[in-house]
């Protein structure tokens, strides 16, 4: 159980995001919703996660592609909350097309979103976590952190970055109680996917059914998707003091993808 911790999910308004933070608030946490719009249906998730979980919950807006913001979202909280025990690097964007034709600044927000805000924000934090001798990094990386597929430049560069700079993080707090892991997901449905389904089905003109076993789905042998529940059943798992000796390495949740 994680209960009293506060914990920062970044890009948590949807899908695996919104999952990570309802899993860490079913243990106990008190946490920070982030995006980066200030709308009402995003302080509604928020108050929605206090009352089904009996915690605390705030939703702080941040953008993720701007450093100071980044930083920002980690004084907001430590001053609602006293500090930060557990941090969510989840934000994320996808763009798909060949080297030579991706836009410069598809380009530049993908590096800024999937990559440099999880050193921004986890740059804030740790200073935090190390003074309280206790501290969980948990990055969502991707089955893209490992392998690359073609279209994919910006993404699989920035997770990959992510799986790097999850390693550095963790020596350098390794001993110090705060440990820095990534998730690697395989496919998993959410409206990040949904945009890639329509993508494919336009380009092959197959049916939805097909087009996600035949195509999404082909490098992930279990034919199934991840679910957004197990993923934050994943990071919460990272987070227990069960997995205190755990840190520098990568959970993959991925149907098998990477066993290949
Ligand atoms: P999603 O589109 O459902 O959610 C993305 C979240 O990030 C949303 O809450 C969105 O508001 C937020 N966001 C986007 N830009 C932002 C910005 N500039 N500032 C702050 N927040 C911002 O996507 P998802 O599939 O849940 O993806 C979440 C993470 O998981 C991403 O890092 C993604 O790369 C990773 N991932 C997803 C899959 C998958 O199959 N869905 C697989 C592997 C890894």
């Amino acid at each position: 159980m994680l209960t009293g911790k506060t914990a920062i999910v970044t890009g948590s308004t949807s899908g695996i995001g919104l999952a990570t933070a309802n899993a860490l608030a079913a243990r106990g946490c008190n946490v920070v919703i982030n995006s980066f719009s200030d709308g009402k249906e995003d302080h509604a998730i928020a108050a929605d996660i206090a009352a089904k979980h009996g915690v605390e919950s705030v939703y702080v807006k941040a953008d993720m592609s701007k450093p100071e913001e980044c930083r920002a979202l980690i004084e907001k909280a430590a001053a609602r909350f006293g500090g930060v025990d557990i941090l969510v690097n989840n934000a994320g964007i996808q763009y798909v097309a060949p080297v030579d034709e991706f836009p410069i600044d598809k380009w530049n927000a993908i590096i800024a979103i999937n990559l440099s805000s999880a050193f921004h924000v986890s740059a804030a934090a740790i200073p935090m976590m190390r003074d309280a001798g206790w501290g969980r990094i948990v990055n969502i990386a991707s089955a893209h952190g490992l392998r690359a597929s073609p279209n994919k430049s910006a993404y699989v560069a920035a997770k990959h970055g992510v799986v790097g700079l999850t390693k550095t993080i963790a020596l350098e707090l390794a001993g110090k109680g705060v440990t820095c892991n990534a998730v690697c997901p395989g496919f998993v449905l959410t409206p990040l996917v949904e945009t890639q389904i329509e993508d494919r089905m336009r380009e092959t003109g197959f049916d939805r059914d097909r087009t996600i076993r035949e195509v999404i789905l082909q490098k992930q042998p279990s034919r199934e998707f991840a679910t957004i529940d197990q993923i934050g059943a994943s990071v919460a798992f990272l987070c227990s003091e069960d997995a205190a000796q755990i840190t520098g390495t990568t959970l993959s949740v991925d149907g098998g993808w990477t066993a290949q």
